[in-house]
């Protein structure tokens, strides 16, 4: 497309108050020759806009620059389609935060009009990465709850659904149940278990092909492509799908590890599990002599909230020991049920039912920290409690004991289980003449369970050592995200959950399924960049396969060839652009972010001889929107700096900070998400990789005789933006007390 350029800028919100704009025309007008540029006194107007589709329709204009607000005000307003479109902001970056009338200012102003201008320059309309052919069909791991609601969400939506369950029988461990929680208000009384209509539903669903007694054996592929193998009954059978939701469930903890509460030491000590299984069959007796147990202790947090067993809440234990306390005062209303709890955590609307609980004469909740369990002469049990809200220590006799035992994943990898894999590991490795290192630590996402992955990067999800097994989802943008693109985690998979928590989760799972494969087959992007129709573009010729993009990339989308030569598998690329970030050859780029752009921006701006020049390279998910909050209070900002947004701080090329820095720029600052195990970042570890890059920094900057505190990274969070403008003092005070930056003079 032969570009024709329209430079629009506006007067309104006090931008015509703090700057010439008729001198700022002439950035556009004069430097860059640009044959199109008008103002207006509000441009996001009805006749503002006009003024430029006028433009656009009449003079043939079709990359329009807009300086006025910030891109991430007036979103829409500033489309136009068929058109490049890029905003020089210089409202909240000028006109809200500098003193009105200044030389800086309108230097300021003028030095946004040439990074806008020499962006739409290096911009091209993207052509989306199309699929010959995309397969929309849902892959569901688990037959569970959560499993079967995903299902029968994206099947009553019309996608086909392929639902894969280990188990010879649909249900889980909520099949199991004797009755469920109240699942709406007033969420008092329990209900009968309707696991079983569900099941028949998903059974007799004309969208849902389900699998039992089956296991996934491979899944090749990427999203609106994946290849399925499913071993079922000894035989091994093919299918495709489009997208994947994990709700491969959970499991109990192992009650074996709690011998310090009696269990497996007297049989009266049972799990909540066991529990259930009795209430289903009739009256609440106790193992060890089929008696009926009248007093019944109910002990929380077993082994949950435990450093030694599960650190972590396992979030439904509390509610299913207040529900079958109610089951011990059903069957007997003479029974008696003590609840010993170390905090009581019912979430949400279930208060309303721990409320119900409270008022029944028949149930005792008492906080204390249980110090052990015995048996006493008669096969009875004792509880000795500490820490009560009595103060004193006491001792509750009971007939029977119910832990309430915690949840783990069933995608956690066993200790064990890693160990036996290290093993075979080593051995195949000896076998095959390799050199095994018998401290090399697999990390558990190599070890197949049960996605079994086809991908270079490990045939599981990777996720966070503090994350315990769960899949690692952002928590604080993304649910059901994962690191995998086009796999979606649903339910106890992702964090504990109980069993209504784990049926809005399914659902919210299955639509993000289904936008994945519907974004896919448009060539877009899925969150959270689900607008994005560009994609990474590399020059193979030039590439030294040297792998990093490859190693760096967060969503595994990139593979490599027998050769060693990289390929992106498109559709699993998120557009994060730290691929970009980490090539050394500079091959890796997107029609409308480049290396180049970002160095020619550098290159454009003004570089007096006196005076500091500063650029922030800006994160625009945290960084960019914080530097935006600022302005709304209309906090005065250091002039010096010149802010770059970028897609994620991933994206930092060491090419970028030579570049600036021989530019005779003085300083740049970093502003990233924060990173380490709860990190921030929306691509997983783009922060992170840009402070591990910057330890490369020194041999750069060498080269150009300067100081390597002249780049600096901060990690922000947006809601530290009122910290912003002092670390910006700082980062400006420690720069300005180096000698001037020697390349000013080239
Ligand atoms: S690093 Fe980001 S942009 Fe590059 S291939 Fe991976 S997901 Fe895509
Ligand atoms: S980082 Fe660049 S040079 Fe290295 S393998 Fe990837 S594309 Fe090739």
């Amino acid at each position: 497309m032969e570009k024709k350029y329209g430079v629009y800028i506006c007067k309104g919100c006090s931008i015509a108050d703090t700057v010439d704009t008729e001198k700022l025309a002439e950035v556009a007008t004069k430097e860059h020759q640009i044959p199109v540029c008008k103002s207006h006194d509000a441009l996001c107007s009805p006749s503002g806009l006009d003024l430029i589709k006028g433009d656009i329709s009449g003079e043939g204009v079709n990359t329009v620059i807009v300086a006025a607000c910030s891109p991430r005000a007036k979103h829409r307003e500033f489309i136009f389609p068929g058109c490049i479109v890029e905003r020089a902001n210089i409202r909240e970056f000028v006109a809200w935060t500098q003193e009105p009338g200044t030389e800086d200012t309108q230097a300021l102003a003028e030095d946004y009009m040439r990074l806008g201008i020499t962006k739409a320059k290096n911009s091209f309309p993207p052509e989306p990465f199309l699929l010959e052919e995309t397969n929309k069909d849902v892959l569901v791991i688990g037959g569970g709850i959560t499993g079967m609601t995903s299902a029968l969400g994206a099947a009553d939506a019309g996608y086909k659904v392929i639902l894969v369950e280990k188990s010879g029988e649909l249900g889980g461990w909520a099949a199991k149940m004797h009755k469920q929680l109240p699942q709406s208000y007033p969420f008092e009384a329990l209900e009968e278990n309707t696991v079983k209509r569900t099941i028949d539903k998903v059974s007799s669903h004309s969208n849902i092909k389900v699998y039992t007694s089956a296991e996934i054996e491979k899944i090749a592929g990427f999203p609106g492509q994946y290849d399925v193998s499913i071993k079922t009954n000894g035989t091994s059978e093919q299918a495709k799908a489009g997208s994947v939701i994990l709700a491969a469930g959970w499991r109990p903890y192992d009650a074996n590890k709690l011998d310090h509460l009696g269990y497996g030491k007297n049989p009266n000590v049972i799990t909540n599990v066991q529990m259930e299984e009795i209430a289903s069959s009739g009256r609440i007796t106790r193992p060890s002599d089929g008696k009926e147990a009248k007093r019944v202790a109910f002990i929380q947090c077993a082994g949950s909230r435990d450093a030694a067993h599960l650190p972590y809440c396992s979030s439904y234990c509390c509610l299913t020991s207040l529900k079958q306390a109610a089951y011990v005062r059903e069957k007997n209303p003479n029974a008696m049920a003590y609840v010993l709890y170390k905090d009581m955590r019912t979430p949400g609307q279930y208060e309303l039912f721990y409320k119900s609980i409270q008022n029944d004469p028949g149930i005792m909740l008492t906080k204390g920290e249980v110090t052990g369990v015995s048996e006493t002469q008669n096969g009875n049990l004792f509880i000795d409690l500490k820490d009560t809200l009595l103060g004193e220590n006491i001792r509750i006799e009971a007939d029977m004991v119910v832990l309430a035992t915690g949840m783990e994943p069933n995608t956690k990898i066993d200790a064990d289980v890693l160990k036996e894999w290290k093993v075979k590991f080593d051995e195949k490795l000896k076998e095959s003449g390799g050199k095994p290192d018998p401290n090399a630590p697999l990390e558990p996402h190599k070890v197949p369970n049960v996605l079994k992955l086809e991908y270079r990067q490990g045939p599981e999800l990777p996720g966070l050592e503090e994350a315990y097994g769960f899949a690692d989802s952002n928590y604080i943008c993304f649910q059901y995200e994962t690191r995998r693109t086009g796999i979606f985690a649903a339910g106890s998979v992702r964090q504990p959950m109980h069993m209504l928590g784990s049926m809005e989760d399914a659902l919210g799972a299955s639509m993000k399924a289904i936008q994945c494969v519907e974004a896919t087959e448009k060539g877009y992007s899925i969150h959270p960049r689900a607008w994005d129709q560009t994609y990474p573009e590399v020059n193979l010729q030039k590439c030294t396969s040297c792998k990093r993009c490859t190693e760096e990339c967060p969503f595994g989308a990139i593979e490599e060839d027998a050769k060693g030569t990289p390929f992106h598998k498109m559709t699993r690329c998120r557009r994060c652009g730290t691929c970009l970030g980490s090539c050394p050859e500079r091959v890796i780029n997107f029609k409308d972010f480049s290396i180049n752009m970002i160095s020619s921006m550098f290159k454009s701006m003004d570089v007096p001889e006196e005076g500091l020049r500063l650029i922030g390279l800006a994160c625009e998910n945290d960084a960019y929107p914080a530097l935006d909050a600022l302005a709304m209070n209309r906090d005065r900002v250091n002039p010096a700096f010149r802010f770059v947004p970028v897609r994620c701080l991933g994206n930092l090329n060491l090419a970028w900070i030579a570049d600036a820095l021989s530019r005779g720029i003085d300083g740049m600052i970093l502003l990233g998400c924060k990173f380490g195990e709860n990190y921030q970042c929306h691509f997983v570890r783009g922060s992170e990789l840009a402070s591990e890059r910057l330890g490369k920094l020194q041999e750069t900057l060498g080269r150009l005789m300067l100081e390597p505190e002249r780049v600096k990274l901060v990690q922000l969070s947006i809601q530290d933006y009122d910290k912003l403008p002092e670390i910006l003092n700082d980062f400006s005070e420690e720069v300005g007390e180096m000698e001037p930056n020697p390349f000013k003079e080239f």
